[in-house]
């Protein structure tokens, strides 16, 4: 039980990485608040995770419902020890044919909600609390259609490395999760289909090592090293979690 009695917050916690990473911390002895927008998800996580879950229907994009319901949820559970700056969105796009609106959207939901996210529950954050963000092996590669994505998942890095010497002070460790493709529902807008998915799947997998996409409680493990006491003198780093898709020179 390595998050017996810890608090944790985790947005996007309603699918993927983030509905992983809560059934690893309930599994650890936590009391976990998870956020997102989808009603049904939402319903069906609450399902997965059991009773014990606190679920908020919040859109992280809205800095002042974010500070709004952080305050409510530290009143209902407790100040937080662990919060997961998990919520985010995907999409390629050329560099031609992204709108002004898709850019925006991307630049909102990745990066300006996650200093948001850190910086709402700053007022209810335990000293010595884990702050986790969720990065992206695309801070570090170049690939057709992922410039805005691969700017806000860089600038989430400068985050990490920054929050980190600011709120050391106070014993807050912020480090990052930086996942390589992952099997997660962020994918199906790019395939569709049994057939579109499986052919998406070698295609992301054949770039790495170790061939294969990862699992989302395979960073969702990360996470938990992350959030708990092992990771006690840890901070300012990103764990990437990539079959060894960014290992080559
Ligand atoms: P999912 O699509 O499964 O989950 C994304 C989550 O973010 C959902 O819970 C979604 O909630 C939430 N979310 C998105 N926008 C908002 C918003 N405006 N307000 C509140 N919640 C929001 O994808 P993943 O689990 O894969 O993604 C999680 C994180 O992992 C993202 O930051 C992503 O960039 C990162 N990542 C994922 C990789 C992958 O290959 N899967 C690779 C590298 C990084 P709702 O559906 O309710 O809107």
């Amino acid at each position: 039980m390595r998050l017996k009695n810890k608090v944790a917050l985790i947005t996007g916690g309603n699918s993927g990485i983030g509905l992983a990473t809560a059934k690893a911390f309930i599994d650890e002895g936590a009391k976990v608040v998870i956020t997102g927008r989808n009603p049904e998800t939402l319903a069906a996580a609450e399902k997965v995770l059991g009773a014990g879950v606190v679920v908020l229907n919040l859109d992280v994009t809205d800095a002042a419902a974010t500070e709004k319901a952080f305050a409510e949820a530290a009143a209902k559970v407790g100040t937080f020890d662990i919060i997961f700056a998990n919520a985010g969105i995907g999409g390629a796009t050329p560099l031609g044919d992204t709108s002004p609106e898709q850019f925006n959207r991307i630049i909102s939901t990745n990066l300006t909600a996650v200093f948001f996210t850190v910086q709402a529950a700053l007022p209810h954050l335990n000293d010595r609390a884990s702050v986790i963000l969720n990065g992206s092996v695309h801070a570090v590669l170049g690939a057709p259609g992922w410039t805005a994505y691969a700017a806000t998942k860089a600038a989430v890095r400068a985050m990490t490395r920054n929050m980190a010497s600011e709120l050391a002070p106070r014993g807050i460790r912020v480090n990052q999760v930086t996942p390589g493709g992952t099997k997660t529902p962020i994918w199906s807008p790019m395939a569709q289909t049994e057939d579109a998915m499986s052919a998406l799947e070698a295609r992301i997998g054949g770039m790495s090592p170790l061939g294969r996409m990862s699992e989302a409680d395979e960073i969702a493990k990360a996470a938990l090293y992350l959030a708990s006491d092992d990771a006690s003198n840890v901070t300012g780093i990103e764990i990437t979690v990539d079959g060894g898709m960014t290992s080559a020179p």
